[in-house]
């Protein structure tokens, strides 16, 4: 079998899907071939040679999706010309054929790449719909993006702030530290309190779930309350909706906060809807001059007002900041992570060396409507299999 990896043809997408390091896994595991696209790893800092001493084949764009049994993406393919992309590659994989990226499912954003799997009669996984179960850790790319989105947001903010994140004591004059407001104890703002405590500011941390609590006390940062017993803990880990009057009662405690500090950062989602508003623009101009607010909820609609996706805007004194690329900006590191996480996944369904197959075939009952898939973590995560539509399931607890 051959496995392909194109270059990621999305504006400002640097990331790649395999490292050399995991082309040579995949070719040790006996897949016949990796092929990759000329330029694939160039902007993740992983130079042709690096693949050809892994023992992968370069080949242009054409080669990888016409020559592959398998692909493997980043972002879901386009389907439409661009001047990066002139043609129309995914019309060269052959019927049958398997690809893997992030899709997104459940939105409408990719419906046209979804139904194109189907009319080509495609088996198609989307990344980011693997279950975040204990036995799937090993595939979690929402948590390793995450991670690296709560580390990098804080390095943007530092690179926008005026002064030292420490506080300092110079024959020139004491510093005080930089005080940081997180928004969200999820993966990405735990990382992004570990990562602010590490250079020294003082942090301090709001989340709707009371289990959060000792997460942010053992990074050393200070979990701050309202005081009403509503605890925002929904199914599987994530977050439920809350009473209009505890919003209220949070926005409260914003307000305060917002003349306090000098670092905002939010990460505040519920999965399924548009990210809480709980920022509003006169907490952003109340802000100190020269604070920075970095809005990680900003690919689905952000926490705060004046946030505009995937732009560094000025309000009223105040850097806002609402990239939805930021492990796009840590290219190595996203890559490495994402490229592990692809890796183990697809040698999750090769239960023999260069071979692929699900539930070791045969994969599905024909005889019903309801298709049946043993493996729990397949069953979530695959999309289309040879074109047809699969029903996605909703989300489960972790155990
Ligand atoms: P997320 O990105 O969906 O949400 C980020 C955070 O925002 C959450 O902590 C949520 O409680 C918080 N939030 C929502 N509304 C809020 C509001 N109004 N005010 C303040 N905060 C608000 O979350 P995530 O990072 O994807 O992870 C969520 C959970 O999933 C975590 O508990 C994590 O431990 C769990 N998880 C488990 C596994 C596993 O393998 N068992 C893997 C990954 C994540």
């Amino acid at each position: 079998l051959s496995i392909g990896v194109p270059t990621e043809v999305r504006t400002g997408e640097r990331r790649v899907a395999i490292t050399p390091q995991n082309a040579a896994v995949l070719l040790k595991k006996g897949f016949k071939q990796v092929l990759i696209e000329h330029g694939a790893g160039f902007q993740a800092q992983f130079p042709a040679h690096a693949y050809e001493e892994a023992g992968a084949t370069l080949v242009n764009a054409t080669r990888v999706w016409t020559d592959s049994n398998i692909v493997l993406k980043v972002r879901p393919p386009r389907l439409r010309s661009t001047t990066l992309s002139p043609n129309n590659f995914i019309s060269g994989l052959r019927e049958g054929s398997v690809i893997i990226s992030m899709l997104q499912p459940n939105s409408d954003r990719y419906k046209n790449v979804i139904d194109t799997y189907q009319s080509k009669g495609l088996t198609s996984f989307a990344m980011d719909m693997i279950p975040r179960i204990t036995r799937a850790q090993g595939f979690d790319v929402l948590s390793s993006m995450a991670n690296i989105a709560g580390y990098k947001a804080v390095l943007e903010a530092s690179n926008e702030f005026g002064r030292y994140m420490t506080g300092q004591t110079t024959a020139a004059g004491k510093v005080p530290p930089c005080k940081v407001l997180v928004i969200g104890a999820g993966v990405a703002g735990l990382s992004a309190i570990a990562t602010a405590r590490r250079m020294g500011a003082i942090v301090r941390c709001f989340d709707t779930r009371a289990a959060t609590k000792e997460q942010i006390e053992s990074l050393g940062a200070e979990a701050i309350t309202v005081d009403m017993e509503e605890d925002g803990a929904g199914g599987g880990g994530y977050a439920k909706v809350m009473s209009k009057e505890f919003i209220e009662a949070e926005m409260r405690l914003f307000a305060k906060q917002c003349a306090e500090v000098d670092i905002l950062i939010t990460t505040a989602l519920i999965p399924g809807r548009p990210a809480p508003r709980l920022i509003t623009e006169e907490m952003v101009a109340s802000m100190k001059p020269g604070s920075v607010v970095v809005d990680l909820a900003a690919e689905n609609g952000g926490n705060c007002e004046p946030t505009v996706p995937g732009q560094l805007i000025h309000h009223k004194g105040v850097t806002v900041i609402g990239y939805t690329d930021l492990p796009s900006r840590l290219p190595t590191q996203s890559s490495t992570l994402y490229s592990n996480n692809i890796t183990k996944y697809l040698l999750s369904m090769s239960p023999k060396e260069g071979h692929f197959g699900i539930d070791n075939d045969p994969l599905f009952s024909s005889d019903t409507d309801l298709v049946q898939l043993n493996d729990e973590v397949v069953r979530r995560s695959i999309v289309t299999y040879n074109g047809e539509l699969l029903p996605t399931l909703p989300p489960i607890a972790p155990p």
